[in-house]
Protein backbone atom coordinates (compact mmCIF):
# COMPACT_ATOMS: atom_id res chain seq x y z
CA UNK A 1 0.00 0.00 0.00
CA UNK A 2 1.70 3.21 -1.17
CA UNK A 3 1.27 6.19 1.57
CA UNK A 4 -0.71 8.26 -0.66
CA UNK A 5 -3.34 5.15 -0.40
CA UNK A 6 -3.10 5.23 3.33
CA UNK A 7 -3.55 8.79 3.34
CA UNK A 8 -6.95 7.84 1.75
CA UNK A 9 -8.06 5.41 4.31
CA UNK A 10 -7.03 8.15 7.02
CA UNK A 11 -9.13 10.54 5.34
CA UNK A 12 -12.45 8.09 4.83
CA UNK A 13 -12.38 7.25 8.51
CA UNK A 14 -11.54 10.71 9.95
CA UNK A 15 -15.02 12.20 10.40
CA UNK A 16 -16.47 9.10 12.01
CA UNK A 17 -14.05 9.52 14.28
CA UNK A 18 -13.81 12.94 14.49
CA UNK A 19 -17.35 12.42 14.58
CA UNK A 20 -17.38 10.52 17.94
CA UNK A 21 -14.75 13.25 19.20
CA UNK A 22 -12.15 10.19 20.54
CA UNK A 23 -9.66 12.87 19.16
CA UNK A 24 -10.61 15.40 22.13
CA UNK A 25 -9.47 12.59 24.87
CA UNK A 26 -6.05 12.75 23.15
CA UNK A 27 -5.41 16.13 22.85
CA UNK A 28 -4.74 17.20 26.91
CA UNK A 29 -1.47 14.76 27.06
CA UNK A 30 -1.06 14.57 23.17
CA UNK A 31 -1.64 17.84 21.47
CA UNK A 32 1.61 19.23 23.07
CA UNK A 33 2.68 22.47 22.37
CA UNK A 34 1.59 22.82 18.70
CA UNK A 35 2.55 21.69 15.48
CA UNK A 36 4.70 22.73 12.12
CA UNK A 37 2.88 21.99 8.66
CA UNK A 38 4.76 20.82 6.00
CA UNK A 39 3.40 22.36 2.53
CA UNK A 40 4.88 21.12 -0.77
CA UNK A 41 2.93 22.79 -3.79
CA UNK A 42 -0.14 24.90 -3.77
CA UNK A 43 -1.62 24.14 -6.86
CA UNK A 44 -4.93 25.21 -8.40
CA UNK A 45 -7.40 22.06 -9.58
CA UNK A 46 -7.23 21.47 -12.70
CA UNK A 47 -9.18 19.52 -15.00
CA UNK A 48 -6.54 16.70 -15.99
CA UNK A 49 -5.59 13.07 -15.22
CA UNK A 50 -3.11 12.99 -12.45
CA UNK A 51 -0.73 10.26 -10.40
CA UNK A 52 -2.22 9.18 -7.04
CA UNK A 53 1.46 9.98 -5.83
CA UNK A 54 1.41 13.44 -6.25
CA UNK A 55 -1.38 14.47 -4.53
CA UNK A 56 0.42 14.07 -1.16
CA UNK A 57 2.94 16.68 -2.40
CA UNK A 58 0.54 19.73 -3.13
CA UNK A 59 -2.77 20.96 -2.06
CA UNK A 60 -5.31 23.31 -3.76
CA UNK A 61 -5.64 27.36 -2.81
CA UNK A 62 -8.90 26.37 -1.44
CA UNK A 63 -7.02 23.91 0.92
CA UNK A 64 -4.40 26.77 2.48
CA UNK A 65 -7.17 28.72 2.96
CA UNK A 66 -8.77 25.76 4.53
CA UNK A 67 -6.27 24.70 6.89
CA UNK A 68 -5.76 28.46 8.02
CA UNK A 69 -9.22 28.96 9.10
CA UNK A 70 -8.96 25.49 10.83
CA UNK A 71 -6.40 27.14 12.97
CA UNK A 72 -7.89 30.63 13.82
CA UNK A 73 -11.02 29.02 14.68
CA UNK A 74 -8.97 26.56 16.84
CA UNK A 75 -7.44 29.43 18.57
CA UNK A 76 -4.11 28.52 17.57
CA UNK A 77 -0.85 31.12 17.13
CA UNK A 78 0.61 31.38 14.48
CA UNK A 79 4.40 31.73 14.76
CA UNK A 80 7.55 31.80 12.36
CA UNK A 81 10.23 28.86 13.53
CA UNK A 82 12.18 31.62 14.96
CA UNK A 83 9.35 31.92 17.43
CA UNK A 84 8.80 28.37 17.53
CA UNK A 85 12.20 28.02 18.69
CA UNK A 86 12.08 30.62 21.10
CA UNK A 87 9.07 29.35 22.87
CA UNK A 88 10.63 25.71 22.82
CA UNK A 89 13.70 27.39 24.54
CA UNK A 90 10.94 28.42 27.51
CA UNK A 91 9.49 24.88 27.22
CA UNK A 92 5.70 26.55 27.20
CA UNK A 93 3.60 28.67 24.80
CA UNK A 94 0.65 30.74 26.20
CA UNK A 95 -1.64 29.18 23.29
CA UNK A 96 -0.95 26.26 20.85
CA UNK A 97 0.82 27.27 17.99
CA UNK A 98 0.74 25.99 14.15
CA UNK A 99 3.61 26.91 11.82
CA UNK A 100 3.31 26.58 8.33
CA UNK A 101 6.85 25.12 5.64
CA UNK A 102 7.17 24.29 2.25
CA UNK A 103 9.41 22.13 1.08
CA UNK A 104 12.20 22.48 -1.91
CA UNK A 105 11.32 25.92 -3.82
CA UNK A 106 8.32 25.54 -6.40
CA UNK A 107 7.24 28.46 -8.08
CA UNK A 108 3.68 28.25 -6.77
CA UNK A 109 4.45 28.84 -3.02
CA UNK A 110 5.10 32.43 -4.69
CA UNK A 111 2.44 33.09 -7.38
CA UNK A 112 -0.72 31.31 -5.78
CA UNK A 113 0.61 30.82 -1.45
CA UNK A 114 1.98 34.09 -0.26
CA UNK A 115 -0.57 35.90 -1.89
CA UNK A 116 -3.01 34.13 0.62
CA UNK A 117 -0.38 33.68 3.74
CA UNK A 118 -0.25 37.58 3.44
CA UNK A 119 -3.40 38.34 3.01
CA UNK A 120 -4.21 36.32 6.23
CA UNK A 121 -0.69 37.44 8.08
CA UNK A 122 0.48 34.27 8.38
CA UNK A 123 4.60 33.78 8.85
CA UNK A 124 5.62 30.78 7.17
CA UNK A 125 9.05 29.08 6.23
CA UNK A 126 10.34 27.91 2.64
CA UNK A 127 13.09 25.89 2.66
CA UNK A 128 15.05 26.16 -0.81
CA UNK A 129 17.31 23.49 -3.01
CA UNK A 130 19.57 25.35 -4.32
CA UNK A 131 19.78 23.62 -7.15
CA UNK A 132 16.23 24.53 -8.06
CA UNK A 133 16.52 28.39 -8.18
CA UNK A 134 20.24 27.79 -9.83
CA UNK A 135 17.93 25.59 -12.91
CA UNK A 136 20.06 22.26 -11.94
CA UNK A 137 17.50 20.21 -10.77
CA UNK A 138 15.85 17.88 -12.49
CA UNK A 139 12.38 17.33 -11.38
CA UNK A 140 12.16 14.12 -12.65
CA UNK A 141 8.80 13.28 -10.79
CA UNK A 142 6.47 15.42 -13.12
CA UNK A 143 8.08 14.42 -16.17
CA UNK A 144 7.70 10.95 -15.33
CA UNK A 145 4.22 12.12 -14.29
CA UNK A 146 3.17 13.39 -18.00
CA UNK A 147 5.33 10.46 -19.77
CA UNK A 148 3.35 8.04 -17.69
CA UNK A 149 0.33 9.78 -18.26
CA UNK A 150 0.57 10.67 -22.22
CA UNK A 151 2.34 7.15 -23.34
CA UNK A 152 1.14 3.52 -23.72
CA UNK A 153 4.56 2.46 -22.88
CA UNK A 154 7.92 3.78 -21.50
CA UNK A 155 10.61 1.70 -22.78
CA UNK A 156 14.99 2.38 -22.00
CA UNK A 157 18.23 0.76 -21.67
CA UNK A 158 20.19 1.49 -18.61
CA UNK A 159 23.16 0.06 -16.84
CA UNK A 160 23.90 -3.68 -16.45
CA UNK A 161 20.13 -4.68 -16.32
CA UNK A 162 19.87 -3.45 -19.64
CA UNK A 163 16.60 -3.16 -21.65
CA UNK A 164 13.53 -2.10 -19.67
CA UNK A 165 9.73 -1.79 -20.88
CA UNK A 166 6.91 -0.83 -18.86
CA UNK A 167 3.15 -0.85 -20.09
CA UNK A 168 0.65 2.00 -19.30
CA UNK A 169 -1.91 1.62 -21.45
CA UNK A 170 -4.56 1.71 -18.33
CA UNK A 171 -5.22 3.82 -14.92
CA UNK A 172 -3.85 0.35 -13.04
CA UNK A 173 -0.54 0.17 -15.61
CA UNK A 174 0.29 4.00 -15.22
CA UNK A 175 -0.03 3.72 -11.57
CA UNK A 176 2.18 0.79 -11.32
CA UNK A 177 4.70 2.33 -13.81
CA UNK A 178 4.78 5.40 -12.19
CA UNK A 179 5.67 3.63 -9.06
CA UNK A 180 7.92 1.39 -10.82
CA UNK A 181 10.63 3.70 -12.35
CA UNK A 182 10.63 5.98 -9.10
CA UNK A 183 11.97 3.32 -7.31
CA UNK A 184 14.55 2.74 -9.97
CA UNK A 185 15.11 6.52 -10.22
CA UNK A 186 15.52 6.75 -6.39
CA UNK A 187 18.51 3.86 -6.26
CA UNK A 188 20.35 5.68 -9.04
CA UNK A 189 20.93 8.78 -6.74
CA UNK A 190 24.50 8.92 -7.24
CA UNK A 191 24.93 12.39 -9.69
CA UNK A 192 25.97 10.97 -12.76
CA UNK A 193 24.38 7.18 -12.86
CA UNK A 194 20.88 9.35 -12.07
CA UNK A 195 21.04 12.03 -14.86
CA UNK A 196 22.29 9.03 -17.10
CA UNK A 197 19.14 7.16 -16.10
CA UNK A 198 16.88 10.42 -16.42
CA UNK A 199 18.48 11.10 -20.11
CA UNK A 200 17.59 7.34 -21.06
CA UNK A 201 14.19 6.91 -19.74
CA UNK A 202 12.98 10.63 -21.19
CA UNK A 203 15.13 10.31 -24.40
CA UNK A 204 16.24 14.06 -23.75
CA UNK A 205 19.73 15.93 -22.85
CA UNK A 206 20.37 17.16 -19.50
CA UNK A 207 19.62 20.81 -20.95
CA UNK A 208 15.97 20.12 -21.76
CA UNK A 209 15.63 18.35 -18.23
CA UNK A 210 16.86 21.60 -16.77
CA UNK A 211 14.84 23.80 -19.29
CA UNK A 212 11.00 21.67 -18.60
CA UNK A 213 12.19 21.91 -14.60
CA UNK A 214 12.54 25.69 -14.71
CA UNK A 215 8.76 26.55 -15.41
CA UNK A 216 8.29 25.07 -11.71
CA UNK A 217 10.63 26.43 -9.29
CA UNK A 218 10.94 29.56 -7.53
CA UNK A 219 13.96 31.75 -9.31
CA UNK A 220 16.97 34.00 -6.42
CA UNK A 221 14.80 37.07 -7.50
CA UNK A 222 11.59 35.64 -6.18
CA UNK A 223 13.25 33.89 -3.33
CA UNK A 224 14.93 37.94 -2.32
CA UNK A 225 11.21 39.30 -3.02
CA UNK A 226 9.99 36.66 -0.56
CA UNK A 227 12.61 37.61 2.00
CA UNK A 228 12.04 41.03 1.60
CA UNK A 229 8.63 40.25 4.01
CA UNK A 230 9.05 39.68 7.00
CA UNK A 231 6.71 37.01 7.26
CA UNK A 232 8.87 34.61 5.11
CA UNK A 233 11.71 32.86 6.78
CA UNK A 234 14.00 31.63 4.21
CA UNK A 235 15.87 27.90 5.22
CA UNK A 236 18.15 25.16 3.81
CA UNK A 237 17.07 21.57 1.85
CA UNK A 238 20.42 21.02 0.78
CA UNK A 239 21.85 21.64 -2.94
CA UNK A 240 20.90 18.00 -4.38
CA UNK A 241 18.16 16.40 -2.50
CA UNK A 242 19.81 13.22 -1.81
CA UNK A 243 19.10 10.96 0.82
CA UNK A 244 21.56 12.16 3.20
CA UNK A 245 21.99 8.95 5.05
CA UNK A 246 23.80 7.59 2.27
CA UNK A 247 26.24 9.81 1.71
CA UNK A 248 29.60 10.34 2.93
CA UNK A 249 30.50 12.77 6.18
CA UNK A 250 32.21 14.78 3.91
CA UNK A 251 29.22 15.11 1.40
CA UNK A 252 26.76 15.22 4.11
CA UNK A 253 28.34 18.44 5.52
CA UNK A 254 28.95 19.85 1.66
CA UNK A 255 25.23 19.90 1.19
CA UNK A 256 24.04 21.60 4.34
CA UNK A 257 26.92 23.98 4.55
CA UNK A 258 27.00 24.62 0.47
CA UNK A 259 23.14 25.06 0.20
CA UNK A 260 23.30 27.27 3.12
CA UNK A 261 26.32 29.57 1.82
CA UNK A 262 24.49 29.87 -1.40
CA UNK A 263 21.78 31.17 0.23
CA UNK A 264 23.07 33.44 2.33
CA UNK A 265 24.78 34.45 -0.82
CA UNK A 266 21.71 35.15 -2.94
CA UNK A 267 19.66 36.42 0.29
CA UNK A 268 22.25 38.96 2.32
CA UNK A 269 20.72 37.07 5.63
CA UNK A 270 21.47 34.21 7.97
CA UNK A 271 19.95 31.09 7.54
CA UNK A 272 19.59 29.06 10.39
CA UNK A 273 16.44 26.80 9.87
CA UNK A 274 17.00 23.10 7.59
CA UNK A 275 14.81 20.85 6.37
CA UNK A 276 16.31 16.68 5.61
CA UNK A 277 15.46 16.00 2.17
CA UNK A 278 12.67 13.06 2.45
CA UNK A 279 13.35 13.20 6.17
CA UNK A 280 12.00 9.74 7.31
CA UNK A 281 14.16 7.57 9.63
CA UNK A 282 16.06 5.58 7.09
CA UNK A 283 17.15 8.94 5.32
CA UNK A 284 17.67 11.40 8.35
CA UNK A 285 19.14 9.75 11.44
CA UNK A 286 21.32 10.70 14.54
CA UNK A 287 24.64 11.54 12.72
CA UNK A 288 22.45 13.88 10.03
CA UNK A 289 21.27 15.49 12.93
CA UNK A 290 24.04 15.94 15.22
CA UNK A 291 25.96 17.45 11.42
CA UNK A 292 22.89 20.36 11.95
CA UNK A 293 23.34 20.87 15.59
CA UNK A 294 27.46 21.33 14.59
CA UNK A 295 26.83 23.40 11.65
CA UNK A 296 24.81 26.03 14.35
CA UNK A 297 21.31 25.59 12.95
CA UNK A 298 18.56 26.51 15.21
CA UNK A 299 15.96 23.66 14.12
CA UNK A 300 16.14 20.74 12.05
CA UNK A 301 12.75 19.61 10.66
CA UNK A 302 12.31 16.07 9.42
CA UNK A 303 9.37 14.33 7.83
CA UNK A 304 8.37 12.01 10.99
CA UNK A 305 4.47 13.16 12.30
CA UNK A 306 4.18 14.51 15.34
CA UNK A 307 3.32 17.10 17.13
CA UNK A 308 5.50 19.11 19.13
CA UNK A 309 6.19 19.14 22.90
CA UNK A 310 8.22 20.84 25.75
CA UNK A 311 11.00 17.94 25.78
CA UNK A 312 11.79 19.03 22.57
CA UNK A 313 13.98 21.73 23.65
CA UNK A 314 16.63 18.99 23.82
CA UNK A 315 16.03 18.06 20.29
CA UNK A 316 15.56 20.83 18.26
CA UNK A 317 17.71 19.42 15.46
CA UNK A 318 14.75 16.79 14.66
CA UNK A 319 11.82 18.84 14.90
CA UNK A 320 8.68 16.65 13.60
CA UNK A 321 6.13 17.79 11.21
CA UNK A 322 2.37 17.06 10.10
CA UNK A 323 1.61 16.61 6.74
CA UNK A 324 -1.07 18.82 4.92
CA UNK A 325 -1.99 17.87 1.10
CA UNK A 326 -4.27 16.87 -1.34
CA UNK A 327 -6.54 15.02 1.49
CA UNK A 328 -6.41 16.81 4.01
CA UNK A 329 -9.99 17.28 5.38
CA UNK A 330 -11.05 19.32 8.30
CA UNK A 331 -11.47 16.00 10.35
CA UNK A 332 -7.86 15.01 9.64
CA UNK A 333 -6.81 17.80 10.80
CA UNK A 334 -8.87 17.96 14.45
CA UNK A 335 -7.00 14.21 14.48
CA UNK A 336 -3.50 15.22 13.60
CA UNK A 337 -3.59 18.46 15.90
CA UNK A 338 -5.28 16.67 18.74
CA UNK A 339 -2.31 14.47 18.70
CA UNK A 340 -4.54 11.29 17.93
CA UNK A 341 -2.91 10.24 14.67
CA UNK A 342 1.28 10.93 15.51
CA UNK A 343 -0.38 8.82 19.03
CA UNK A 344 -0.94 5.68 16.70
CA UNK A 345 1.50 5.85 14.63
CA UNK A 346 4.24 5.73 17.23
CA UNK A 347 2.53 4.08 19.51
CA UNK A 348 2.66 6.54 21.97
CA UNK A 349 5.82 8.09 21.89
CA UNK A 350 6.03 11.95 21.94
CA UNK A 351 9.65 12.93 20.51
CA UNK A 352 10.96 10.80 17.88
CA UNK A 353 14.93 10.59 17.50
CA UNK A 354 15.82 7.35 16.27
ZN1 LIG B 1 12.15 18.17 -0.21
Amino acid sequence: MNSYTKKKIISAVAPVLSGLGIHKLFAPGYAGLGQILTFHRVRPDQDEERIHNHLSLEISPQQLEATIHFYKKEGYAFLSLDEVFEALKKGNAKTKFVAFTFDDGYLDNYTVAYPILRAHNIPFTIYITTNFPDYRAILWWYILEKAVIEKDVIEFTFGPSGDYRFSCKNRTEKEATFDAIRSLINQSFQINDHKELLKNIFDKTEDQLYDYSKGLVLSWDDIRTLNADPLCTIGAHTVNHFPLSQLSEKQLQDEIEISRQLIEEQIATSVQHFAYPFGKVSEASWREFEMVKKLGFKTGVTTRIGNVFPAHQHQTACLPRISVNRVTTKDVLYLQSSGMLPFIVHRGKKVITH
